[in-house]
């Protein structure tokens, strides 16, 4: 007969979790949430007090662009809200399917898949592309949705250093030659605003035979003439870049994210993306308003030129400034400022006044490299990038 087992031993659970919070708030490293009472853009009221917002992923400020708002309740007043399952059982409507078609012929892909994030379209690509037995090549600094999908997947998984074409170039070779590969990377760097060089990328993984996948998180909407992203700016075909994965909930301002490429690629996500299958489609009314916003970043191609002149007038007060800055010719623009403490500090007297940039501490970026993440919108104004600049001015250490 077996044996009663024993009784747990009295963990007191809540003291063991509020002696690591302390731990972690003592290292600056506790992390609050503000509530927002009003519509994301450049002016918003953060716990009760308006802002100027330089925090934002709303790039060419289309989150509350009344064409997109109206096509999201448009398409609730016919479909309803919830989607009611996943793609594959009922959830995968007519919205859906017309964004996917509009965002392969954007991309210049033969297809495109909707994912409900882009933390799960992570997950699910290299999860259905590589496992046991395969290789998977990271730039050091990718974001954290392709990291956990490498640890996941089972594929051994090795990084590289950040945008280091020559370390990749020699990881490449040390492979077995029969090795299946994919290398993953981002088009834009979320943390530092730089980058990736795709085209010397495409050619290795050409010469190797490995396959190359571009997280254009950021740079969707924002980079190449027509807002295409990176691989419009590289001019890189589905040949030379075969997996691209993009965000909705950026640039375009509304929510979800999408994998461009070859037709075989997007049934083989179909039939084995676990974050694909086994979660509720997108509302139809966010695929509506998405293909509104998509509509807006090719029709006003002045978004992205308000852009570059922001950048532009940002930076070079910026040269002006103790901090070090980072090589980024896009909206994402760091102060680094080195310590979480200091990081905080000059994000909280900012925050005195009026101006929101929060700070960006570890493990977010890497330690001893924390930062105030000054984003641009094309709904900023240059009054608006000169107050930044000055209220920056006036905290200098
Ligand atoms: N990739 C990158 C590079 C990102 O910056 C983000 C969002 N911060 C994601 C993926 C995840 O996208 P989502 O917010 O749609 O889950």
């Amino acid at each position: 007969m077996r044996q009663a087992p024993e009784p747990a031993p009295d963990v007191d659970w809540d003291s063991h979790l509020r002696q690591a919070l302390q731990q972690r708030a003592e290292a600056a490293l506790y992390r609050h949430r503000r509530t927002l009472d009003s519509a994301q853009g450049v002016h918003i009221v953060v716990d009760g007090q308006p802002c100027l917002n330089f925090s934002s992923n709303d790039y060419l400020g289309l989150a509350s662009h009344p064409e997109v708002v109206a096509a999201a309740v448009e398409a609730a007043g016919r479909y309803g809200l919830g989607s009611g399952a996943s793609h594959l059982v009922c959830g995968h409507g007519r919205e859906h399917d017309a964004l996917e078609q509009e965002l392969a012929a954007f991309t210049g892909r033969e297809r495109a898949l909707l994912f409900s994030t882009g933390y799960m379209a992570n997950q699910g690509v290299i999860g259905a592309l590589v496992g046991k037995g395969d290789q998977l090549l990271q730039d050091r600094l990718n974001h954290a949705s392709l990291l956990d999908a490498g640890l996941l997947c089972g594929a051994r998984m090795q990084r590289f250093g950040h945008n280091d074409t020559a370390q990749l170039g020699r990881r490449l070779a040390a492979l077995p030659a029969a090795a299946r590969t994919l290398i993953a990377v981002e088009g834009v760097y979320s943390m530092d605003g730089d980058c990736a060089p795709l085209a010397a990328m495409a050619d290795l993984a050409r010469e190797f035979g490995a396959l190359l996948m571009v997280d254009d998180a950021h740079g969707f909407g924002v980079l190449g003439e027509r807002g295409a992203g990176a691989t419009e700016h590289w001019s890189l075909s589905q040949a030379q870049v075969p997996v691209l994965m993009g965000t909705l909930g950026k640039a375009l301002g509304t929510f979800g994210a999408f994998v461009a490429g070859s037709d075989a690629l997007i049934e083989t996500l179909i039939q084995r993306s676990r974050s694909y299958i086994y979660t509720t489609a997108l509302p139809p009314a966010v695929a509506a308003a998405s293909r509104a916003a998509l509509r807006l970043v090719a029709a006003e191609p002045w978004r992205r030129a308000q852009l570059q002149a922001l950048q532009r007038r940002l930076r070079s007060g910026l040269e002006r400034l103790p901090w070090p800055l980072l090589p980024s010719a896009t909206p994402i623009q760091p102060v680094l400022v080195g310590s979480a403490e200091a990081a905080l500090a000059l994000s909280a007297g900012l925050q005195r006044q009026g101006i929101y940039v929060p700070a960006i501490r570890p493990p977010t970026v890497p330690a001893g490299g924390a930062r105030l993440r000054i984003t641009l919108s094309a709904a900023h104004s240059e009054r608006d990038v000169d107050r930044l600049l000055a209220a920056l001015a006036g905290l200098c250490p």
